[in-house]
């Protein structure tokens, strides 16, 4: 597939999809009801109905008795932990694996040419972008997700959240989960604007941004501080009336669903006619550019409304220089003044 006939490729080799990044389509004025119901399958498919897949399944198949879970039980969290850490390993390895070590599309669609691999850095773990990203991830985020979710079935189990029934209120929790991507957006929104407030920036939030390339395994590469806050997004449910697949839909689409601003490629080639969208521009931008696109991809537009919307342009470009440079003027006159405290820094 050639990528030039979707995108172009700079000096530098960074390829920028000729499509800008933009709100979905229920946003858009005037309003246009056909564009809205062709984007619909988009919504669902693959990624939130992967999510739901999975969902159903750890709720129907996979996780231990809801009596066992009723007691904290060492076994139970490390049976739960090896689904996680096993679900993760096959679901990220499986781009990483293909597209970063096999290679098998070279860097056609990859926003950035190189590859993590090819890059040393002592900004890492043992001076491996790969290593120190799965290691943070399967023996820090991961564990701390477990822990989300434990503590979310033992309340289940003991009746101190409110668990309905999919059989008598199927719409309502059917909304619940139309609606949890949206939630998702905006809880992830103000989680990640807080972090990177510069003092949680230095503390916390850097560790995630060591990975200016990011690859599947960046995705849950976070200090603990923001990987027990990313996965408590889920308790969210054990608050109002709701149901497990509900939480764990939530939980999931936190968990699984950080690859997708971590993918690195615009679009896979799964076979010479099926391509998949990665929805992973936005979140590179935020990578590339720290202080822009601190939401999801469009599907709540917060970043718009915040003025830290970035899709891609050059006019983007500009407008995200013309507030740089607005917020280094504001903090050397903060600077000069006599009692001048510098207190918001801007962050790396
Ligand atoms: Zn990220
Ligand atoms: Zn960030």
């Amino acid at each position: 597939m050639d990528d030039l006939q979707y995108g172009t490729r700079d000096k530098r080799g960074n390829w920028v999809p000729h499509r800008r990044a933009e709100p979905v389509p229920i946003w858009h004025r005037p309003f246009n009801a056909r564009k809205v119901l062709a984007w619909i399958p988009e919504f669902l498919w693959p990624w939130n109905a992967f999510h739901m897949a999975t969902a159903i399944i750890w709720v129907n198949l996979l996780i231990p008795s809801w009596d066992s879970l009723a007691t904290f039980s060492l076994l139970n969290y490390l049976w739960l932990y090896g689904l996680n850490a096993g679900g993760i390993f096959l679901f990220y390895g499986f781009f990483e694996l293909r597209y970063y070590f096999q290679r098998k599309q070279e860097n056609r669609f990859k926003y950035n040419p190189k590859f993590p691999s090819d890059a040393p850095s002592d900004a890492f773990w043992f001076q491996s972008q790969n290593i120190d990203n799965f290691t943070r991830s399967f023996f820090i985020t991961i564990p701390l997700w477990t822990l989300v979710e434990i503590v979310m079935l033992w309340a289940y189990a003991n009746s101190w959240a409110v668990w309905l029934p999919w059989t008598t209120n199927w719409l309502y929790l059917s909304f619940l989960v139309i609606i949890a991507p949206a939630v998702h957006e905006i809880y992830f929104f103000f989680l990640h604007r807080a972090i990177h407030w510069p003092p949680l920036y230095k503390w916390v939030h850097s560790v995630h941004h060591n990975s200016i390339n990011p690859s599947p395994w960046s995705s849950l590469s976070m200090h603990p501080v923001e990987g027990f806050l990313y996965h408590a997004e889920a308790w969210l449910h054990l608050l109002i009336p709701s149901n497990p697949v509900c939480a764990y839909f939530t939980l999931h689409g936190a968990g699984f669903g950080a690859v997708n601003g971590h993918l690195g490629f615009e679009t896979f080639e799964l076979t010479d006619k099926v391509k998949l969208d990665s929805h992973s521009y936005v979140h590179y931008l935020h990578h590339k550019y720290f202080e822009v696109n601190y939401g999801g991809d469009g599907l709540v537009p917060l970043d718009k409304l915040f003025g830290t919307w970035h899709d891609g342009s050059k006019e983007a470009d500009e407008a995200m220089k013309a507030r740089f440079r607005k917020k280094k003027e504001k903090l050397r006159a903060k600077q000069d003044a006599p009692d001048g405290r510098a207190s918001d820094m801007p962050a790396e």
